[in-house]
């Protein structure tokens, strides 16, 4: 039993086999949360969870699309897998995403949310108005989620100082209820350190099936606060690389974990679906 704690099986690059490839996971024995980055793909995560026993759903507004942009996948860590788009900018509705929260049992997270400082564009005042836009979305989405207190799934990149710093300040004010993943983890070791020292889990994707950057890590820290994940379509790990991703191939990335940790492959499996589902509060 596998679980892919972030995956994207219900965006535009699966529009022709969404359902095969979730139907081919599950067959798998590969449970997932399917991730949403805006309002409609927030919503199609719900939908689709509720068609499907072993499929979970989060929602949030992730931050690139808090401002206007041209996202090209490609860029991503060299793993083409999917079309470029333009980014909308998305006003955060804190009481449409409460809609779909509440309409279906399936939400069990709240993300993708958080902080995206990788390649800014603009002038400096213009970057400085992006990152205080997407801390002010952030912290209405660490708001929403202590309210309805549903664990964060949380997308950082080249910004883990203000994250970690606005989890930490929430956690003074509202405890346990600011809780969750720190998803596709790029960062340092000593930035790793400080989110697991906030409770907060490390989830690690392809990437590692690729990069020996986060080896150490991985061996000295327990696998109870590890999860694995996809993010399909992006980031496919070897052997498949430069093909789209999907959910089953999270089978790849927990071969690689249990490698560098020296367990059973079925091991690592059990425990990282495990801590999927009790941080995502699902029944095991
Ligand atoms: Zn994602």
């Amino acid at each position: 039993m596998l679980f892919d704690s972030h995956a994207h099986a219900h965006f535009n690059a699966f529009r022709h086999d969404s359902d095969e490839v979730i139907k081919r996971s599950l067959a798998a024995k590969v449970e997932m949360l399917l991730v949403g980055t805006q309002l409609d793909t927030s919503s199609a995560a719900a939908t689709t969870a509720e068609r499907y026993a072993g499929v979970w759903a989060a929602i949030g507004l992730h931050p690139i699309h808090t401002t206007l942009g041209y996202f090209d996948p490609n860029e991503e860590n060299g793993a083409p897998s999917g079309d470029g788009f333009q980014r909308r900018a998305e006003h955060f509705d804190s009481d449409r995403y409460r809609a779909i929260a509440a309409a279906s049992d399936k939400v069990v997270a709240i993300g993708e949310v958080g902080l995206d400082y990788y390649r800014l564009e603009g002038s400096p005042s213009e970057q400085t108005a992006v990152r205080e836009k997407q801390q002010e979305v952030f912290q209405q989405q660490i708001e929403l989620a202590a309210d309805l207190n549903l664990p964060l799934c949380i997308h950082c990149r080249d910004a883990h100082d203000d994250v970690y710093r606005m989890l930490k300040s929430a956690q003074q004010r509202r405890g346990d209820r600011v809780r969750g993943v720190i998803h596709c983890f790029t960062g340092t070791e000593a930035e790793a350190e400080k989110h697991l020292s906030l409770g907060f889990s490390i989830s690690f994707s392809g990437i590692i099936t690729f990069s020996g950057q986060w080896d150490a890590f991985i061996r000295r820290t327990p696998l109870e606060r590890l999860l694995v994940e996809t993010d399909c379509p992006y980031l496919t790990p070897v052997p498949h690389r430069g093909k789209r991703n999907e959910p089953a191939y999270v089978a790849y990335t927990a071969a690689h974990l249990a490698k560098i940790k020296g367990l059973s492959f079925d091991e690592v499996g059990s425990i990282t679906a495990k801590n999927a589902k009790r941080l995502f509060g699902i029944e095991a």
